[in-house]
């Protein structure tokens, strides 16, 4: 009887660092969690690896090489499916419960977006889906009936602070940030931070992306908007506060006066477990968190004049329209091209400040106005980075 009780997954992106936190809380969990469907793109040695762990009944393998090497190496236990439209068909299918969207960047807005309209649960890591597609994605979540839990640990915070909480109720929802790498340095200092010194983070362990996003503060940003749309707070009541030991995850201030705040070890493992087992809890810890060793928990405001991609985020949310969708493409160029050596640290903001400006938003009508939105943004940056001038000023 208690199979009928297993929730069947589907991790999209299943090789990442969400991915693998995804995994080791269904190892851990093994009565309550399997795997249905997973999804990767070019690392087919994890893959193959996790398929003959997990057996799921399909692989989406978006590069085709990697999926040949697949085939070959498990295709007689799991379906492989690859091409361009892999992610989206995998997630359109009924068969499983819930998604965890955990590809990086704008390629998990069209399978999430699959997903909920097949009518799956999500449980969402991909904040870039909600930055770019925020209020379409609210009005296809009730259309749906579908159920989003936030993954991100901030955001899995406020979740847990808004329990039994009237939401007229909420002053402040207030985001904390590890201030990354270079928190207190200077413009000067950052202008020759290199992409091994950005890829150190103090407290957390996370793919690539995010990471560079954490030293410019840019996911910060990113998380005011993931904030809006899930909680339904206008931007002037989302404050971010850094708070370097990534202790408090967040806080919510309500119209009494009164904050609440949720706090744990910097862990992935306990936000993706709440979402997949709320409105329970999991029984499994991973990490224990004690207070007497941490000593002493520290709190200041965010400088957002050596780091301006929190501003930049800020502006877009208030443009609304496609605006979103411009800082989050041109951030994601900007951060290629810096981890290629291509743009200073200094040159990502720079980058996003000048789409925003340059790169036409329109209102947003349907999806094919965000993919289309997108995809001018990146050409538009990918041509302004080849331009010596650019680089020039930036340095
Ligand atoms: P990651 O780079 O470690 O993993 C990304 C996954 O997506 C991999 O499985 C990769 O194969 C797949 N992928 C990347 N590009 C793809 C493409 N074009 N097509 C198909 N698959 C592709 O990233 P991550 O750190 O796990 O982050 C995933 C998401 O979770 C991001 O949106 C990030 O902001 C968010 N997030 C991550 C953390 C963390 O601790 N890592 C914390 C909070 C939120
Ligand atoms: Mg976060």
């Amino acid at each position: 009887m208690e199979r009928e009780h297993i929730n069947q997954l589907a991790i999209f992106g299943a090789t990442g660092s969400i991915g693998q936190s995804t995994l080791e809380v269904v190892r851990r969990n093994p009565h309550a969690f399997a795997v249905r469907y997973m999804s990767g793109n070019s690392n087919a040695d994890l893959l193959c690896a996790m398929v003959r762990e997990f057996r799921p009944a399909a692989v989406a393998v978006s590069d085709p090489a990697a999926a040949e090497v697949v085939r070959a190496a498990v295709g007689d236990i799991t379906e492989v499916l690859d091409g361009e439209l892999a992610l989206v068909e995998l997630a359109g299918r009924e068969d499983y419960g819930t998604m965890v969207s955990s590809l990086v960047g704008f390629a998990g807005l069209l399978p999430t977006i699959a997903a909920i309209r097949a009518g799956h649960h999500i449980a969402l890591a991909n904040k870039e889906t909600l930055v770019v597609a925020g209020e379409l994605i609210s009005t296809l979540l009730s259309e749906h009936s579908v159920q989003l839990l936030p993954v991100d640990s901030e955001h899995s915070a406020v979740y847990q602070c808004l329990v039994g909480e009237p939401r007229e109720r909420i002053a402040r929802i207030i985001l904390t940030a590890s201030g990354g790498p270079f928190r207190g340095w200077t413009v000067e200092q950052l202008l020759h931070v290199t992409p091994q010194e950005a890829l150190k983070h103090p407290n957390w362990s996370m793919g690539s992306k995010i990471t560079i996003d954490s030293a410019t503060l840019m996911n910060k940003g990113l998380e005011v908007i993931e904030a809006r749309w899930l909680f339904d707070v206008p931007a002037e009541r989302i404050d971010v506060l850094v708070h370097p030991q990534s202790i408090v995850h967040s806080l919510v201030e309500f119209t009494d006066g009164s904050v609440k705040a949720q706090l744990g070890m910097p862990d992935m493992k306990l936000p993706i477990q709440y979402a997949l087992t709320w409105p329970d809890r999991g029984n499994e810890r991973y990490t224990r968190m004690d207070l007497a060793t941490i000593g002493s928990l520290t709190f200041e405001a965010p400088d957002t004049t050596a780091f301006p991609c929190l501003g930049l985020a800020y502006d877009a949310l208030e443009a609304r329209g496609t605006a979103p969708t411009v800082l989050n493409a041109a951030n994601e160029v900007a951060v290629a091209a810096f981890l290629r050596g291509e743009l200073p640290f200094t040159g990502i903001p720079a980058l996003i400040d000048h789409c925003l400006q340059h790169v036409a938003h329109r209102a947003v009508r349907n999806i094919e106005d965000i993919v289309e939105s997108d995809r001018e943004t990146r050409a538009h940056a990918t041509a302004h980075i080849s331009s010596l001038s650019f680089y020039q000023s930036a340095m």
